[in-house]
């Protein structure tokens, strides 16, 4: 007979426990002290918490964290810290993973497409009520899942134009306005609460894309003559990379706002967001150590396998960087442009960059690498067995600043 096994994850990541109550040290400190030969994943739980402080409190509703962004059990406990209790999960893995961490939490599945053992178990074990769908036949397999349950919310995600985000999201999910009209009549019909949904890409610089997106919703409610019970604006909030500096928060939120008043919603309607990249982007990064030069390139020991996958050919983004010498000193040098390479035997492991670095950089230096709590650790893979690595806490500031986000508590520090 054969024998099913599941497969496994990558190596757990090797925690460094450090208690919260002392004070945290700095990565330089960390890295020096420890001198890893593995990549370490450097946690900011304070920078994290504060985030999560913000967000809440400037949104006029309801932050679903987006779990996929980056689901290590540390950082969501910063951001339930910071006062964040609503998740977005995707899979039925993010919502044992949040349930199991925190009891009370409200668990959202926003996945407009899940397989019938997700929505059940969902439903039953884990507590969850609201799911998004596009279309009729998920509709139909979620009422089927559920037992054709009394207290659902559903939420019927929109399909957006291609818009002008850094990473456009609009190909794959979403019903289309006229899909949408008769989705909205049905749910209205058997649930107990229903909303509107839609994500305007990732990194997002154009806060009149959310306005756009609402006139659009304008459109779609008006034809549907129903009221919903919730409107999720979605993630994409963008924070700031080397030369890409976004509109602060509070434009967003008045882009969103201005869009939200052209609505005339019911009274007792929520308003949802879903930030992924924004909550937690800053709060961690990567140190890299140097295994060799060559003319203008650096081999370092993570690559787009590991945490870096967004800087290599397929993004290219250039995250921000600088220099702990292995030798402790703290002098600058001239800074050049530097290629990395990453350490599988794939040629496409390769971040072009720019990277601004002293000229100097020798093999043994370590390199932090900022910005890449998002979508960094979140998609390591342990190909060609370099799946080690170290997670520590560090009480050092982002590497990046974003604008009309840092936390009174962090910009005082
Ligand atoms: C990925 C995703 C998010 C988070 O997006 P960010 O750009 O990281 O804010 C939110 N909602 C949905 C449906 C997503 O797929």
């Amino acid at each position: 007979m054969t024998v099913v096994r599941y497969r496994t994850k990558p190596a757990p990541v090797n925690r460094a426990r450090i208690a919260r109550d002392r004070d945290l040290p700095s990565v330089a400190e960390a890295v020096l002290a420890k001198c890893p030969d593995d990549p370490v994943y450097c946690l900011r739980p304070q920078v994290l918490s504060a985030s999560a402080e913000q967000f809440t409190r400037l949104f006029p509703g309801d932050v679903l964290y987006a779990v996929k962004c980056n689901p290590e059990p540390s950082v969501l406990r910063s951001l339930w810290d910071g006062g964040l209790r609503h998740f977005d999960a995707a899979s039925l893995n993010e919502v044992a993973l949040v349930r199991g961490l925190f009891p009370d939490a409200d668990i959202h599945f926003m996945h407009p497409v899940k397989t019938r053992t997700a929505i059940r178990s969902a439903y039953n074990r884990f507590a969850v009520r609201d799911f998004v769908l596009d279309s009729m036949d998920e509709l139909e397999k979620i009422l089927e899942e559920t037992g054709r349950a009394q207290d659902l919310g559903l939420v019927v995600r929109l399909a957006l134009p291609k818009g002008n985000a850094v990473y456009d999201l609009s190909g794959k999910f979403g019903a289309s306005p006229s899909d949408a009209v008769a989705l909205l009549r049905a749910c209205r019909r058997i649930a107990r609460r229903v909303g509107v949904s839609f994500h305007v890409g990732s990194q997002c610089m154009d806060p009149e894309a959310y306005t756009r997106a609402l006139d659009l919703t304008a459109s779609v409610l008006s034809a549907a003559e129903v009221e919903i019970d919730m409107l999720d604006v979605g993630g994409g909030f963008p924070v700031s990379y080397p030369d890409e500096v976004p509109p602060p928060l509070d434009d967003f939120i008045a882009a969103i706002n201005r869009g939200v008043a052209a609505l005339s919603l019911p009274a007792h309607c929520r308003l949802w967001c879903e930030p992924g990249r924004a909550l937690v982007a800053p709060g961690q990064s990567v140190v890299v150590r140097v295994t060799a030069r060559k003319s203008g390139a650096l081999y370092i020991n993570d690559g787009i396998y590991g945490a870096l996958s967004d800087a290599g050919p397929s993004i290219g983004f250039r995250f921000p960087v600088r220099l702990i010498r292995a030798n402790g000193s703290d002098h600058d040098g001239d800074l050049r442009a530097w290629e990395f390479f990453g350490p599988t035997c794939d040629s496409v492991d390769r971040m072009k960059g720019p990277f601004l670095l002293p000229a100097d950089t020798a093999e043994g230096d370590w390199i932090e690498i900022g910005q890449l709590g998002a979508y960094g650790t979140a998609l390591r893979t342990g190909f060609n067995g370099f799946d080690q690595a170290l997670l520590i806490e560090v009480g050092d500031r982002p590497l990046l600043e974003t604008p009309g986000y840092q936390p009174a508590a962090m910009r005082a520090a």
